[in-house]
């Protein structure tokens, strides 16, 4: 009897793994402005709803927008720019771009259909008008790259497998599948940083920016780190030093292909 049990829950757990894994096959696509082939579920109106719907909450998690209207003009105008002249244009994507208050927290991201925001912190430390291209074109690239839609599709994927081996087997083994999907994961967060930077390099060429710039952020990231503080935005992204190696190769290789 409890041989039998143990089958069906076997079976079941089979069950679950194999749904997971089909969904997240079937739902393979070739990135059109990146080539990079990927597994997104959601449609580019999925991901700019997404975006808009999280944006009050974002701003109010970083203490709203900066006062200065002045600053969020410049912002704006540089977001633009970048986008005008790129394939980032040719998207469905709506991108907007917000300088949040947070004087504290050096932080940019993205959220999924063009939501872009920079903290106050982050936009202080920037020497000049180059750099903030080069931080907003990074974010642009996470847009373009889909990298949101694309962990949110894993996730699903990593859960699907989880439920099917805590069904099937025992927990103390799905607690092992889930550190191992951790790194997984992790992983590919990682070269959504790198294809990041990559992107954020050719937007900035395109509109006229100085690419060398972008290893000057790199080093105000760096050195903003100190020795016991790691921010938000660092604990998130790859190497410094390992970014601005692979931002002078993206350097190399779209100058040379202008
Ligand atoms: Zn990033």
């Amino acid at each position: 009897m409890r041989t039998g049990n143990r089958k069906v829950k076997l079976l079941i757990g089979i069950a679950i793994v194999l749904f997971a894994v089909i969904k997240y096959c079937s739902s393979a696509e070739t990135n059109p402005y990146t080539g990079k082939e990927q597994h997104i579920s959601i449609s580019e109106e999925q991901e700019i709803a997404i975006g808009l719907q999280s944006t009050p909450q974002m701003q109010a998690q970083y203490g709203g927008l900066y006062p200065d209207d002045n600053y969020q003009a410049f912002v704006d105008n540089v977001g633009e720019k970048l986008v005008n002249n790129s394939i980032a244009k040719k998207t469905g994507y709506q991108y907007d771009f917000h300088l949040l208050a947070d004087a504290q927290t050096i932080n940019a991201f993205a959220l999924p259909g063009g939501q872009i925001f920079i903290t106050y912190a982050l936009f202080s430390k920037l020497e000049n008008e180059d750099q903030l291209a080069g931080v907003l074109g990074h974010e642009i690239g996470h847009v373009l790259g889909r990298h949101s839609a694309d962990r949110m599709s894993k996730q699903d994927l990593t859960q699907g497998l989880l439920n099917g081996v805590a069904v099937g087997i025992d927990p103390s083994t799905a607690q092992g599948a889930a550190a191992i999907a951790n790194i997984i994961n992790m992983k590919y967060g990682r070269e959504d940083e790198l294809e990041s930077d990559d992107l954020g390099v050719r937007f900035m060429i395109k509109a006229g920016y100085n690419p060398e710039e972008m290893i000057g952020v790199m080093k105000i990231l760096k050195s903003a780190a100190g020795p016991n503080r790691t921010p938000e935005f660092q604990s998130t992204h790859p190497d410094p030093e390992n970014r601005i190696q692979k931002i002078k190769e993206a350097i190399k290789k779209y100058k040379t292909s202008q």
